[in-house]
C-alpha cells in the first residue's frame, strides 16, 4: 500500500467523520444564536428593571416632598389666619404661593414619571413575553442537539476507532503533512482525485482546483510512486481512483498487444 493508499483510507474516515459531526454543529450552532438571543433580552430585561426603580425611587421621593410641602402650607395657612399684623399675614402668604409653585413644579415632574413608568412596564411585560417564547425555542433547540447527540454517539465511536487505525499506517512526515492541510482547509479541499479529460492526449485536472496536471506527477501516481504527490496549482494532495487507474493499464496494456504483431 502507497503512502498515498494510506492516506486515502484515513481521509474516508475523516470525510465520514465530518459528514456525521456537520449535522450536529448546525444543531449546536442553532441553539447557541438561541442562547445569545435569550441572553440579550435577558439584559434588556435587567436594565429596564433598573430604570423602573429609580424612577419608582424618584416617583417616591416626589411624593415624601409634596406631602412635606402640604404640611408646612397647612401650617403657614394657621400662621396667616392667626396673624397679628397685615406685614407678617403677607409674609406668610408669599411664602405660601412660593411653596405652592415648588409643589406644582414637583406634580409636573411626578407626572412625566408615571408616565415614564407606565410606558416602561409596558415594554417589561412584553419582554417577559418575548423571553418566555425564546426560552420554549431554545428547550427545543436543546433536546434537537441532544438527540443528534446521541443519535451519531455510536457511529462517532466507531469511525473515532476506525481513524486511530488508520492513521497507524501512516508515515509521520505524511501525517504532518495531511493533519496541516487539513487545519488550515475545508476537509473536501485535503485530499482529491485526479480527474481523466482526454486520454489520448493524457489531459488530467486536479480534482479540486481544475488546473491542468503536468503529466509526471499522474505518472508518478500511476505507478504508485510511494511519495505524496501534491497539486502545482493548489496543493492539495493527489490520488487516483482505483477505477481509472485499472481502466488506464488496462488500454495501455491493449495498445502494447496492438503494437506487438508490427514489430
Ligand atoms: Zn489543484
Amino acid at each position: 500500500m502507497t503512502v498515498t493508499a494510506k492516506l486515502l483510507s484515513l481521509y474516508r474516515v475523516d470525510q465520514q467523520l465530518t459528514g456525521l459531526q456537520s449535522r450536529l454543529r448546525a444543531a449546536e450552532r442553532y441553539l447557541s444564536a438561541q442562547e445569545k438571543q435569550l441572553g440579550d433580552l435577558n439584559d434588556q430585561a435587567r436594565a429596564l428593571q433598573s430604570q423602573i426603580r429609580q424612577l419608582e425611587a424618584s416617583e417616591h421621593n416626589d411624593e415624601t416632598e409634596t406631602k412635606g410641602l402640604d404640611e408646612r402650607i397647612a401650617m403657614l395657612r394657621d400662621r396667616m389666619n392667626s396673624a397679628q399684623t397685615s406685614k407678617e399675614h403677607s409674609a406668610h402668604l408669599t411664602e405660601i404661593n412660593t411653596l405652592k409653585a415648588d409643589r406644582g413644579l414637583i406634580e409636573e415632574r411626578a407626572i412625566e414619571t408615571l408616565n415614564k413608568l407606565e410606558e416602561l412596564r409596558v415594554h417589561a411585560t412584553e419582554l417577559t413575553d418575548q423571553i418566555a417564547e425564546r426560552e420554549k425555542v431554545r428547550e427545543v433547540a436543546k433536546s434537537d442537539r441532544d438527540r443528534k447527540e446521541a443519535e451519531i454517539r455510536e457511529r462517532l465511536e466507531e469511525l473515532q476507532g476506525l481513524r486511530a487505525e488508520a492513521v497507524k499506517d501512516v508515515p509521520g512526515s505524511a501525517l504532518a503533512i495531511y493533519e496541516e492541510r487539513l487545519a488550515k482547509h475545508d476537509p473536501e479541499e485535503v485530499m482529491a482525485p485526479v480527474e481523466e479529460q482526454d486520454r489520448r492526449n493524457m489531459e488530467y485536472t486536479c480534482g479540486n482546483c481544475y488546473t491542468h496536471l503536468p503529466i509526471e506527477p499522474v505518472n508518478r501516481l500511476l505507478k504508485r510512486s510511494d511519495e505524496l504527490i501534491a497539486c502545482p496549482a493548489c496543493q492539495v494532495i493527489l490520488y487516483i481512483e482505483e477505477d481509472l487507474r485499472d481502466s488506464i493499464s488496462t488500454s495501455h496494456l491493449k495498445k502494447n498487444k496492438k503494437a506487438v504483431p508490427s514489430d
